[in-house]
This record gives structure tokens, sequence and C-alpha cells, in this order.
């Protein structure tokens, strides 16, 4: 046991994390950051090797601290990503401990407790910044089949070279699929399986674009208005540099999802099927919650509720990053700071009325 409460535990040392530690280090307030990482970086370290942002630097970084350009690339590559966020943690001084997994919260009388294996802390407010590369989804289709190929999900893809000259499925019409199937394209058997038919952005838009709807969207949530929606009407695939060449190729045909997978490969209904050595789930991710379970708070579709970043039920823990729903763009670089700040006001806020005389 850590003896002397915190003011703040935030968990998750990703580039939410990071933006809650420079916010609350603005603030002044008294925190550790704990990471289940062996490293500086989130789930860029964990990105496959090609992995390019969709945005250029300057439109990729944290509060205070501009990305810096990686030399001849519009688009930076996850390690660009990585040596960022390092250098981030360092300037800023930020306090993370690694490698702690957090396995629970309590409720500990007016406090909050954090407990792993390695230690426990308490605070008078908890940031969960956990992300969801933790926690990979896998449709029901891929459970229980007979298939006797391997099936990877987007997690477990690291470059083309492992799977040279193999028939591939890769499944999923995001940014993720796309991604992975251009990455494919030229040197596996490749089959890309989407939902719906892809819906490219047009060439024109990448992330800038998609960050300005965000910023036009928390714009018109600050002041009541109506929500004008996300950025699903505008498409679902930015066509960053090779997804556009290898779709310009004709190598980005996508077919219907299939109903079920076979010994050998995958089905359609109409019994037409295709042969595959590995089929590569690129369908998404859920928000990494389950140490927070101990609380007891209300879930809806796999979320706690919250308003803004504050959860329902629980004043003293504020969620960052996620998705949309903890903040417009809160799941992206450029994004999350606002929610950042937001949530180390607010928890300054609560702790300037409950905190008393401290330790
Ligand atoms: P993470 O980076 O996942 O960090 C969470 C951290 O919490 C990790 O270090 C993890 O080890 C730790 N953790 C998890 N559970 C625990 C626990 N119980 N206890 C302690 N620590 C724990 N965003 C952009 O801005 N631009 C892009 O171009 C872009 N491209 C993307 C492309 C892909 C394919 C994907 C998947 C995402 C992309 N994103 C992009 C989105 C976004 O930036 C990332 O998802 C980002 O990594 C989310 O950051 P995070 O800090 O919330 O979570």
């Amino acid at each position: 046991m850590n003896d002397a409460p915190l003011d703040v535990v935030v968990i998750g040392g990703g580039q939410a994390g990071l933006a809650a530690g420079y916010h609350l280090r603005r603030l002044g307030l008294d925190f550790v950051v704990l990471d289940a990482g062996s490293g500086p970086g989130g789930a860029w370290q964990h990105a496959w090797d090609s992995l390019h942002l969709f945005s250029p630097a300057a439109y990729s970084s944290l509060p205070g601290r501009l990305m810096p350009p990686q030399p001849g690339e519009t688009y930076p590559g996850a390690r660009h990503v990585v040596a960022y966020l390092t250098d981030y943690e360092q300037r800023y001084e930020l306090p993370l401990i690694r490698p702690v997994r957090v396995e629970a919260v309590r409720h500990d009388g007016e406090l909050l407790r954090v407990e792993a294996a390695t230690g426990t802390w308490r605070a008078r407010a908890v940031i969960s910044a956990t992300g969801t590369w933790g926690r990979p989804f896998l449709p029901a289709l891929a459970n229980g089949a007979e298939f006797r190929g391997q099936q990877l999900h987007t997690v477990d893809y690291r470059s083309p070279s492992d799977l040279t000259g193999r028939r591939v499925v890769v499944v999923g019409g995001g940014n993720s699929g796309a991604q992975i199937a251009a990455d494919l394209a030229a040197t596996t058997d490749l089959t890309w399986v989407t939902q719906r038919p892809p819906r490219f952005l047009p060439d024109d838009i990448d992330g800038r674009a998609l960050f300005d709807v965000a910023t036009v969207r928390r714009r018109a949530l600050d002041e009541g208005r109506t929500d004008p929606g996300g950025v699903g009407s505008l498409g679902d695939i930015v066509a960053v540099p090779p997804v556009r060449a290898a779709r310009d190729a004709g190598l980005l045909q996508a077919r219907p999802m299939f109903s079920r997978l076979t010994r050998t490969g995958v089905a359609w209904a109409d019994g037409t099927t295709a042969e595959a050595d590995t089929i590569i789930w690129c369908t998404g991710f859920r928000p990494a919650l389950s140490h927070l379970a101990p609380l007891g708070l209300r879930r809806t579709r796999g979320h706690i509720p919250t308003t803004g970043t504050q959860a329902q039920g629980e004043p003293r823990l504020h969620l960052l990053g996620y998705g949309d729903w903890t903040g417009p763009a809160s799941a992206t670089l450029i994004g999350v700071g606002r929610p950042a700040r937001d949530a180390a006001t607010a928890i300054a806020g609560l702790l300037g009325q409950d905190r008393g005389p401290r330790r």
C-alpha cells in the first residue's frame, strides 16, 4: 500500500493518460500514471509495421507540444508517434509507473482504491485511460468454427512478409481493414470482405477534415445546440497513400460478408466459397473497462455512461479516450487534449470543494 492518498491516479499511460497528466501537472495536482505497458507509446507500440497516421504531424499533437514532422513523410509512422510520446512524458516529467496492470478500482470511504498485483494506491479521484487495444472484438462467426487455418485479429498483424504467398481473407471495411488489405494486396492471394460496400472518403480529405468536423460538433454541444453528428456521413476509410494506390490499381475489390467458415476457408450464402490459409479479423475493439467492474456502475452497450468525461454515478471517476462517447475525437491524438483538460479541471474543482487540509 502506498500510504498517503494522492489527488489522482491515472490508469493507462497511452496518449490519453499523458494528456491527462499534462493538465493535472499544470493544475498542481498530486498524481501518478499507472501503465501496464513495458514502455512508452500505448497502443502505438503494437501497431503493424506500415501503419501511418491519417493526419500530418501538426494535426496529431497532444497539448503543449507539437509533434515534429517525420522527415520524408507527410503522414508519420507509428514508430514516430512512439518517439513523440516518449519525449512528451519525459519533457513534462510525468510520473509514469510501469509496468503496472490495474486489476480493480474500489470504493474506500471518501477515496478510491486502485489495486494491482504490484501495489495499491488510494486517490481522491481516478482517470481511467486504458484504451481499446487490449480488448479486440471478434464477431460470433469467428468462434466455434471448424476452420483449420490461422485466425488473427488486427492486434496480431505485423507485416506482409509473414504471409507472403498465402491465401488471406481480410474482414472489415474500416481503416484497419483497408490498410491491412492494401498492405497484403501485392504479395498474397487476397480476399477483402466488408459488411457493406467500402466507403472511401474523398481523396482530399484526411484526418484534418475529420478533426474539423469534431470541432464543429463539440462547439454545437457546448452551446447546447442539436448534435450535428460525427464523421460517419463522410465515409469510413481515409484514403492514405498506400490505400489509394492499391485501390487505384484495382487491388481493393471488396466482397460482401460471408455467412460461415468452412474447414478450409469461408462460404457465402449463395454457395460460393473462398479457400483461406489465414483470416484476419479487422473487426474493431471494445473499451478495456474490466478494472472498473467493482465500482458497480451501470453499463450501456459496453460503455459506462458519462457526462462529458465524468462517470454518471461516480463523480470521482473520469473516462478519457476510448471513443466519441467521452468527447468528440477523444480517441485521437489531437482530439484528446480538450477532454483531458475538462477532466483535470473538473477534478481540481471537486477536490477544491472536498479535499480539506492535505495530509
Ligand atoms: P492506448 O494507446 O491503448 O493506451 C492505453 C494504455 O493503457 C496502454 O499503454 C495500456 O497498456 C494501458 N492499460 C490498459 N489497461 C490497463 C490497466 N488495467 N492498468 C494499467 N494500464 C492499462 N488516432 C489519430 O489521432 N490519428 C491517426 O491517424 C490514428 N490512426 C489509427 C489507426 C488505427 C489502426 C487505430 C487502431 C487507431 C488509430 N488512431 C488514430 C486512434 C487512436 O489514436 C488510438 O486508438 C490511441 O492509441 C488511443 O489512445 P489511448 O491512450 O486512449 O489508448
